[in-house]
């Protein structure tokens, strides 16, 4: 965002990106001027290929019918890969996550993004996330583990437990990754031998 006291003395394109880009998580004022007056200076085609990078990704990129990762087209790599452990489905809560757990290079089964937590203060129910389709998976599908890797925060503890209530009829086994990435954060931000470690260390619920 800019400050009032900016609009008089900025021309309406510049203070307009700069807006623009100060609405992105982790980037104040401040960036958002530096990357502005950064792609002033640049070559215009740079601002061209940036603008059509985010037009694509926004066209182009959708979510896997399967299991609701990022894809462009019907299923997204992992599900389309021969070599993935089918018998395994480690549950997160956004596409980022399953980035980080790939980032390890320790896990070769598939997942299921949920695509939030449950947060009843913020209007998050269990119908808003991907669980029904996560049941039918484990009914269709030749599972015999569900990895329950939610962020270890509060949010996360409550999806976890809400998932193995409603896993539990099914008679598949369910596991968490173990204790020791960071409470309170996000899995996206735990650094790669931690995760690694929790993954490989974990414990049947
Ligand atoms: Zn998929």
């Amino acid at each position: 965002m800019t400050s009032r006291g900016d609009s008089g003395i900025i021309v309406e394109p510049v203070a307009r990106l700069i807006e623009e880009l100060g609405k992105l998580p982790g980037i104040g004022p401040k960036t958002a001027s530096r990357l502005t007056f950064f792609l002033l200076r640049a070559e215009e085609g740079q601002s061209r290929t940036l603008a059509q990078a985010i037009l694509d990704m926004r066209e182009r990129v959708t979510f896997c019918t399967r299991c609701f990762n990022i894809t462009v087209g019907d299923l997204c790599l992992i599900c389309q890969s021969q070599s993935r452990d089918q018998s395994k489905i480690c549950v997160v809560e956004e596409p980022l996550d399953v980035l980080a757990i790939e980032r390890t290079g320790s896990y070769r089964g598939l997942y299921h993004v949920l695509h939030g937590h449950i947060a009843p203060l913020e209007g998050i129910y269990r119908e808003d996330l991907k669980i029904d389709q996560l049941l039918a998976r484990v009914r269709s599908e030749p599972v015999d583990e569900i990895i329950l890797a939610m962020n270890p925060n509060t949010e996360g503890e409550a999806t976890a437990f809400l998932l193995l209530r409603d896993l539990a009829p099914l008679g598949v086994r369910v596991t968490r990754p173990a204790r020791g990435l960071p409470t309170g954060g996000d899995l996206e931000w735990a650094d790669p031998d931690t995760l690694s470690s929790a993954m490989e260390g974990r414990r049947e619920l």
